[in-house]
């Protein structure tokens, strides 16, 4: 079970994903108002966030390269849903920081692979940085040879 964030502005399309999601025994949360999406999901901790790219407000490409530039929310994978796919679309999404890109009208059988994958890539990401992490390890200082700053 996975905890994911659905950010969109359409009731039906959140029915449906929700429904989708808990069918595959994971937990949805929705917000409709991009506005209040980081708090949602600083509040909810989830796993996964999938987003809408045609919001009001604030747009999803926005909203993707403010989870990617905060510091609590950038490690979460997002998955982005359009309806819209013009060339280079999915170049600009993924340049925002999304790993997946699912067009709507969506493929049910797509949109949950692609839930599943990322959710899977995210564990072993996790199995990765536990092997790499010494147990005994709890310093917070770089190594060395590690690289250091962000720009
Ligand atoms: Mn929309």
């Amino acid at each position: 079970m996975a905890k994911i964030l659905i950010v969109e502005d359409n009731a039906l399309n959140i029915k449906l994903f929700c429904d989708l999601l808990a069918a595959h025994g994971h937990q949805p949360e929705a917000v409709t108002d991009s506005r209040v999406a980081i708090d949602a999901a600083r509040e909810f901790s989830p796993d996964l966030v999938i987003t809408d790219i045609q919001l009001p407000h604030i747009s999803g490409l926005e909203l993707i390269r403010m989870i990617r530039g905060d510091q609590k929310l950038a490690r979460i994978p997002i998955m982005a849903v359009t309806a819209y796919s013009a060339l280079g679309d999915e170049e600009r999404i993924r340049e925002a920081g999304a790993q997946a890109y699912v067009s709507k009208p969506i493929s049910v059988v797509r949109f949950a692979e692609t839930v599943e994958q990322l959710l899977k890539d995210e564990g072993d990401k996790a199995a990765v940085d536990a092997l790499e992490d010494p147990a005994s390890d709890v310093g917070e200082s770089p190594g060395p040879g590690e690289p250091g700053g962000e720009e």
